[in-house]
């Protein structure tokens, strides 16, 4: 099975972020700066599945990509960490394995006062 990592998330302007920087999107894609087509640094790597949080009916519209089952289960189960599975195509990052998957153990996105997918970065990117 292809290994996927933890994701921890500060990015609480995202309308998948939830307490315990924990992300409850079902799945995440993680892209390079779209203009350079490649990444040298973190912050050339985004979170494209980053949805800006401005009112209610975003959070409604967020809930198409939301992993209710681990959601569910985080709130009933003390400790348990939710995560959406992961997908990459940022082919530069030494975590970044054939097929799109990421083989780090756990991930950081942030992205502060973040209001748009290029505002996001993986911090656990590294250049191979
Ligand atoms: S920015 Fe990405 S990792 Fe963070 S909560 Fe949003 S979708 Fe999840
Ligand atoms: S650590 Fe690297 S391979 Fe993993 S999601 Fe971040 S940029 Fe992609």
């Amino acid at each position: 099975m292809a290994a996927n990592p933890i994701v921890k998330c500060t990015v609480d302007r995202c309308t998948h972020w939830m307490t315990g920087n924990q992300c409850m999107a079902g799945k995440i894609s993680v892209y390079n700066d779209e203009h350079a087509g490649e990444s040298n640094t973190k912050s050339d790597t985004q979170c494209k599945s980053f949805y800006a949080g401005n009112g209610l009916g975003d959070y409604v519209g967020a809930l198409h990509n939301a992993n209710i089952s681990g959601t569910i289960k985080a709130a009933f189960t003390d400790g348990t960490q939710i995560t959406p599975s992961v997908e990459c195509y940022v082919t530069g990052c030494k975590h970044w394995e054939q097929g799109n998957y990421c083989h780090a153990s756990s991930i950081e996105v942030n992205g502060d006062n973040a209001s748009k997918t290029i505002d996001t970065d993986c911090q656990t990117f590294e250049i191979k």
